[in-house]
């Protein structure tokens, strides 16, 4: 499978090294975590708590890829996907195997012709098992709750270093626990810790494990 998996926890720059790594090779870049945040955020907006979510509802939506980006029911959901009330939301309603179900083709349906960067929990494990380059991204808790805090939009105004590790903890715990498709690292997935590294850094490690016709499209 032509799929450049990557998965880890939040926080752990694997968005931002998906998405360079994607740059720099040209290839389209994928952000699964965007399609449970989407749910997350459509069931707010209806009025529905998380794990109240039916199969009826999600019937209701219309999540699909264009250009990488994510549309619900047509639309670009915009900085709403990103706040941290979504991200809570996103991860009460991963745990759900229904919705993990039904956006499992949505996911794979994103990676038909051409190769692409996967970013996610179970890309390499669940999603796309045969995927050719996979990595495990991680950092301590610390410095990934110090990006987060860089990331404005991501957290409240009142947040404090230890509230967003204690966000991360409890977001981190649920991810790994739950029954379907918990986060772990896939057996053949390469593991990154990005503590302390630059993105050009972490960039350089992605692209050395890199089969030669994918390095050969490196741009810049
Ligand atoms: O990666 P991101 O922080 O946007 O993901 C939000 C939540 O969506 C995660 O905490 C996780 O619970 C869920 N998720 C998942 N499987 C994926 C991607 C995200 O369960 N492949």
């Amino acid at each position: 499978m032509t799929v450049i998996a990557i998965d880890g926890p939040a926080g752990a720059g694997k968005s931002t090294a998906a998405k360079q790594l994607a740059e720099v090779l040209a290839l389209t870049y994928v952000n699964t975590g965007s399609l449970y945040r989407a749910v997350a955020l459509a069931a707010r907006r209806a009025g529905i708590a998380p794990e109240n979510v039916t199969r009826e509802f999600l019937q209701t939506l219309r999540l699909e890829y264009r250009d990488g980006k994510l549309l619900l029911n047509g639309e670009d959901p915009g900085d709403a996907l990103r706040s941290a009330e979504t991200a809570q939301g996103a991860s009460r309603v991963s745990a759900l195997p229904f919705v993990r179900e039904y956006l499992l083709p949505v996911q794979r349906n994103a990676a038909l012709r051409e190769w692409i960067v996967m970013e996610g929990r179970d890309i390499g494990t669940v999603i796309f098992p045969d995927a050719q380059c996979k990595f495990f991204v991680t950092a301590s808790i610390e410095e990934r709750a110090r990006r987060r805090m860089a990331q404005t939009s991501e957290i409240s105004s009142d947040a404090t270093l230890e509230s967003v590790m204690e966000e991360i903890r409890i977001r981190d715990e649920r991810d790994s626990t739950r029954a379907t498709a918990p986060l772990k690292q896939a057996d053949d997935a390469v593991f990154i810790d990005t503590t302390g590294k630059s993105i050009a850094d972490v960039n350089a490690e992605l692209i050395s494990y890199l089969p030669p016709e994918l390095q050969a499209r490196r741009s810049h």
